[in-house]
């Protein structure tokens, strides 16, 4: 027993290391609330991160209330500071159970706000932002409500998560097939169709044709600073597997000006006061449209990476002082500007059983590679899209122009490779 203040990580994935190490610049002792049964990416490993002092599963969605019950109970044990996730779908429980050991967080109308993509549109045109026209469905017999929007058009889940079944349509004829399969992959990933589903619904949404773009924010006591702007490719679908992320990223005053207005809007429209933010943003033209805002560190602590790179600050350090109600260490410094960070998603590349992943080893080896991170193996079993089984890897690297990270990138395109069997 220690008297280092106590954090829960919520559904960390082991192998993603930047919420453990920001949690131990912050001072604090970790308890991993991990799931049940481990998706192979998610596997705990023999050895936890030096940060955590104990590893517990959890069922937070298949039972809630027993895993409210279990923190209340650990919590009168020794208090926990704080609750803290950087997994988008761990959020509302995150934010509830903060709320009931009366914790600092996120308020629980926020944490649907940022999760239910209904609910973040209605918020987004309520407060004047931009907003691509959509139709919600609450259920996939209801596709003929889409129809009289212009195509193409993107289907996604109300609540998913790394594009996890999100598809494109070109016309209308291929609407109800489209609608009928997103609502499948649903009901295999997302539990819709039993009791536990959260948000249960389909978004169809105008396609939005620019480049994309993710924002990386800190805010405490509801002022909000934009880090890093970084960005993401121009993904075409029909589905939408990410591949780049370099930051800071080349962009008009004018394309900056309305991503800024976008993202700082939307905090206030969907009442995000204080802790991080990542937001995904596509252009038209000029004009920045929300995608998404998910109020966490994102991919999974990666986007650490990226502000870290770009500004010095410790962003999920930051985030574990701002979940404990402190005020973060860097809100009165400087930022610098050291360089540009990137991050390469290791393609999917196909499907079925991994024999071998190619490259990694050779990228490790650049003196501009920070780290890679390999989460799927061979053995491993990869589902065809749109099905999600997780990213085989990343490549985190820092580069001194964003040039040279994008060239880089262009690299690993032929050098690393999924092989199945
Ligand atoms: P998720 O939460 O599952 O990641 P998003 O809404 O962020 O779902 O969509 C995932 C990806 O799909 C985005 O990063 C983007 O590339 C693409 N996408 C989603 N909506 C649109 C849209 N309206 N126009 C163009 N691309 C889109």
């Amino acid at each position: 027993m220690t008297d280092r203040p106590l954090v829960a990580l919520v559904y960390q994935r082991p192998g993603m290391p930047w919420m453990f190490e920001g949690a131990r610049r912050a001072g604090v002792d970790v308890v991993l609330i991990h799931r049940p049964d481990p998706r192979p990416d998610e596997a705990l490993p023999a050895q936890l991160p030096p940060a955590v002092v104990g590893a517990l599963p959890l069922d937070i969605f298949g039972d809630a209330a027993g895993s409210l019950a279990t923190l209340a109970e650990l919590h009168r044990e020794r208090p926990f500071a704080a609750l803290v996730t950087a997994l988008d779908v761990a959020v509302p429980f995150t934010a509830k159970a903060a709320r009931m050991l009366g914790l600092p967080g996120l308020s629980e109308d926020a944490s649907v706000a940022v999760r239910d993509k209904r609910e973040m549109r209605r918020r987004i045109a309520a407060a004047g932002l931009n907003n691509p026209a959509y139709v919600a469905l609450p259920s996939p017999g209801g596709w003929k409500d889409a129809a009289g929007l212009e195509f193409p058009v993107v289907v996604k889940p109300a609540s998913g998560f790394t594009s996890l079944g999100v598809t494109r349509v070109d016309s209308l004829d291929d609407l109800e097939d489209t609608v009928a399969s997103v609502w499948d992959v649903c009901r295999r990933h997302l539990g819709y169709g039993k009791e536990s589903a959260a948000f249960e619904g389909l978004v169809v949404e105008e396609y939005l044709d620019g480049d994309e773009y993710c924002v990386e924010s800190l805010s405490y006591r509801g002022e909000v600073r934009i880090h890093t702007i970084g960005y993401k490719g121009r993904p075409e679908g029909p589905y939408f597997e990410e591949t780049v992320y370099r930051a800071p990223a080349p962009l008009s005053p004018a394309a900056e000006r309305s991503i800024r207005e976008q993202v700082t809007g939307a905090h206030r429209a969907l009442g995000v006061t204080d802790g991080p933010t990542h937001a995904e943003l596509r252009m038209r033209g000029d004009k920045a449209y929300l995608l998404e805002m998910g109020a966490r560190v994102g991919a999974s602590g990666g986007s650490h990476h990226i502000v870290e790179s770009v500004t010095g600050v410790d962003f999920a350090g930051e985030t574990v002082r701002i979940a404990m109600g402190e005020e973060p260490v860097s809100w009165n410094r400087p930022v610098e500007s050291p360089g540009v960070g990137a991050m390469y998603f290791v393609p999917v590349g196909g499907s079925g059983r991994i024999t071998n992943i190619a490259g990694l080893a050779e990228a490790a080896d650049d003196p501009r590679v920070d780290r890679v991170i390999q989460l799927l193996h061979p053995g491993d079993e990869v589902l065809p899209y749109p099905e999600y089984s997780g990213y085989p890897g990343f490549v985190l690297s820092r580069h001194d122009d964003h040039r040279d990270a994008e060239e880089f990138h262009h690299e690993l395109d032929t050098s690393v490779s999924v092989h199945y069997e």
